[in-house]
């Protein structure tokens, strides 16, 4: 069975010691709604049995009915929200993943992609195991399920040493809850207590709905046991620098988060700043793509003394109008989506800046929006380079082809989308704005193709794009 090409975002939360578990983690989950809109599930375990449930669908649809905590009962759950497109969007994918072996019963969530899936998996399948899902996440647990060592942390180590990728963890057993980042720190992980309780979330956000505490970001290559003794941190893997996703600040964490040591709200004015130091744009006002470009749409007008307008207004109760998995959908979904405040742009020359330009198609949409709206120029500004390489690390990007940047100059793009001016910010420009971090030395494969950890030569059939071209 061939394994779904790696097109998922994520987000993980756990809680161990609390009375009121699954409730907590349904409203973890909800907090991180952001980071998968497509499934979700929860896992409780109430010492001695778990239990399951999961579906298609946003958190608040999938546990809107509170019958649904009788059957989730005990003191530790673990939760988790997913996107993921078409083909791969089907109920028996949806975590946390729970399965009975024969060392009892573990559920695993995952956020991240593991790039050497399919050859893990070849090689397992070789050996006769039989795969239920076609998540590489399973072939976690057929390690697992297959590993001769002695302890659970021996077991989960020697899997981890086998594959290569991004992985943020949360494991429950029956006695047990399990966090793991992976050494290259792709993806945020936070530890959190509520009272005698230990937390573990993909963003603060999660913690901050809760009224937990922040005690301190799980770090790259940390291996957490949170048991009836209390937390246990271990760090058993090669240690390496550490590589945090750079795209996490530009668009996909929340804003309130606190992730790889800063504020992401913070860092995005901070790349609008940085946008108004590289280009002066003669502009009558500056607008936000709501709402992904509105940090550094203030960012650039307090830097730049040009005005600050809401120009486009967000119905937020479409989702992402980018999971909508067919062009056509797409097209409409934006402007379901968007509508423009006609007083503010009449006449006016607008500056318009959001986060990213992925196929173009949303660029497009606004520009011809607005325009209609009566503004007089439209002037486009991307708070991050042009993203031409797809993510193999837990973001979900499409493949090289429809990224427009991949094939096409900023010229050609600027026509596409029928801007009078379009610029993005420049490599240099997003590091300055960043900063430190974990390490300063962040993935920027989207941005440079420079992928931090290395794929193994796939085969022609291989559903990853990268070596196909
Ligand atoms: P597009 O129409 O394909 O160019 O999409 C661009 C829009 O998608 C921008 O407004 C971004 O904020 C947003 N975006 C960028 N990356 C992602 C992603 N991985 N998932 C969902 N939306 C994204």
């Amino acid at each position: 069975m061939k394994l779904q090409r790696p097109e998922e975002e994520c987000g993980i939360f756990g809680i161990y010691n609390h009375p009121e578990a699954a409730n907590l983690t349904y409203l973890g989950l909800y907090a991180l709604q952001h980071r998968g809109q497509e499934s979700c599930g929860i896992v409780s375990s109430d010492g001695a049995v778990l239990h399951s449930h999961k579906n298609m669908g946003l958190v608040a649809d999938v546990f809107g009915n509170q019958e649904i905590f009788k059957k989730l009962p005990g003191k530790a759950a673990i939760g988790h929200v997913r996107y993921s497109t078409t083909g791969s969007s089907v109920i028996k994918n949806v975590q946390p993943l729970m399965v009975d072996y024969s060392r009892g019963s573990i559920a695993i969530a995952h956020n991240g992609n593991i790039v050497n899936a399919q050859l893990v998996k070849d090689e397992l399948e070789a050996w006769g195991s039989i795969f239920q899902t076609t998540m590489d996440t399973e072939i976690i647990v057929h390690l697992l399920a297959t590993s001769k060592a002695n302890s659970l942390v021996d077991r989960l180590t020697e899997s981890l040493n086998t594959v290569k990728g991004a992985y943020c963890l949360l494991l429950l057993t029956k006695t047990r809850m399990i966090a793991v980042r992976d050494p290259n720190g792709f993806r945020p992980l936070c530890l959190g207590k509520l009272g005698n309780s230990y937390v573990v979330a993909s963003e603060s956000c999660a913690l901050d709905l809760i009224e937990a505490e922040f005690v301190k970001e799980i770090e790259p290559g940390e291996l957490i046991v949170v048991d009836k003794n209390g937390l246990t941190s271990f760090f058993p893997f090669k240690k390496i620098e550490p590589t945090p996703c750079i795209f996490e600040f530009v668009y996909f964490a929340r804003p309130d988060s606190y992730i790889f040591g800063k504020n992401v709200y913070a860092v995005r004015k901070e790349l609008g700043r940085q946008l108004a130091r590289e280009y002066q744009i003669d502009a009558d006002i500056v607008i936000p793509v709501p709402d992904s470009g509105g940090p550094a749409a203030l960012g650039y007008a307090q830097e730049s003394g040009i005005r600050f307008e809401f120009g486009l207004m967000r119905n937020h109760y479409v989702g992402r109008t980018f999971i909508e998995p067919q062009q056509s959908i797409r097209h409409f979904g934006v402007k379901i989506k968007l509508n423009p405040v006609r007083d503010i742009l009449k006449g006016k020359r607008v500056l318009v800046i959001d986060d990213s330009i992925v196929r173009g198609t949303t660029s497009r949409k606004i520009i011809k929006m607005i325009r209609s709206a009566g503004a007089k120029e439209v002037h486009t500004l991307i708070s991050s380079p042009p993203t031409s390489y797809p993510c193999y690390y837990g973001i979900d990007t499409p493949n090289r082809k429809e990224l427009i940047s991949s094939s096409h100059t900023i010229e050609e793009i600027r026509k596409y989308i029928t801007a009078d001016s379009l610029n993005y910010l420049s490599e240099q420009g997003l590091l300055d704005a960043v900063g430190g971090g974990d390490g300063n030395n962040y993935c920027k494969a989207c941005f440079t193709g420079g992928y931090p950890v290395k794929f193994p030569k796939l085969t022609a059939e291989s559903q990853l794009d990268l070596f196909e071209e």
